[in-house]
């Protein structure tokens, strides 16, 4: 059976959904409220990580634990990492990675987690496709792409810092939690989307940007996911 996972690193970001599902079941763990019940028909859990790559691995492997899910949606807000990549546009991962981890004194390419085999963790191609088409439909006046989202536990805002990130690792956008969250569903073998509005150029604007757009951005990104789940 199809039991949705839906992970927002912050309350802006689930606030939305949450207030649509009809709630069954609510559960604390890891000091973490998980919400258990149907959206759009769909069942779903839906679950506020906190911020960060820890709380985001945390809150993937209780999904996985506990509810059992059978796929894990991403949803929230990211630093554009593209020129083209505007304001209130979306991406949708293909992949994603960590980009602050540096074992290349092993051998490793930068941004790899030793032994774990790969260097950026695949998303379920279903999703990511369904998630494009929805996107067009339900957010017409919107641009959506397709590409690399990057993470790290640290708030890009700074040009020379996001282009370092660009030359390393050919991402669309940055942010704390999607690496960590594909990281963790790709051990337990459970099929993930990342999917992020953009809320800043994630360069020395960003201090101003963030507070401004992440409202309407996290909005943009839950509709779609909202939208996406009987469908999948
Ligand atoms: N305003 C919050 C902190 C937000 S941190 C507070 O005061 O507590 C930024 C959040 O948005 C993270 O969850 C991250 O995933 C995302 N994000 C958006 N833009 C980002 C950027 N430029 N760099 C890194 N993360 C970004």
């Amino acid at each position: 059976m199809k039991k949705i996972g839906i992970i927002g690193a912050m309350e802006l970001e689930v606030e939305a959904l949450k207030s649509k599902m009809s709630i069954r079941n609510k559960k604390e763990k890891a000091s973490m409220e998980f919400l258990e019940g149907t959206l759009q028909g769909t069942e779903v859990v839906i679950v506020r990580s906190g911020i960060g790559k820890v709380n985001a691995a945390l809150c993937t492997q209780i999904l996985c634990d506990l509810f059992e899910v059978s796929h894990i949606i991403n949803t929230g807000v990211a630093g554009s990492l593209k020129k083209e990549i505007d304001i209130g546009d979306i991406v949708v991962s293909v992949d994603a990675l960590h980009h602050d981890v540096d074992v290349r004194i092993f051998g490793y390419p930068l941004g790899e987690v030793p032994q774990v085999g790969c260097l950026a963790f695949p998303a379920d191609e279903h999703l990511a496709n369904l998630a494009v088409s929805c996107c067009k439909e339900v957010n017409p006046d919107i641009q959506v792409y397709q590409g690399r989202v990057v993470s790290g536990d640290q708030f890009i805002s700074d040009k020379q810092v996001k282009d370092h990130i660009i030359d390393n690792f050919q991402g669309f956008c940055v942010e704390m939690e999607g690496a960590s969250i594909a990281h963790a569903a790709y051990l337990n073998h459970v099929p993930f989307v990342v999917i992020r509005a953009i809320s800043d150029k994630a360069d020395d604007s960003a201090e101003m940007d963030y507070p401004t757009f992440e409202k309407a951005a996290a909005a943009h990104s839950a509709a779609l996911v909202e939208h996406m789940l009987p469908l999948i």
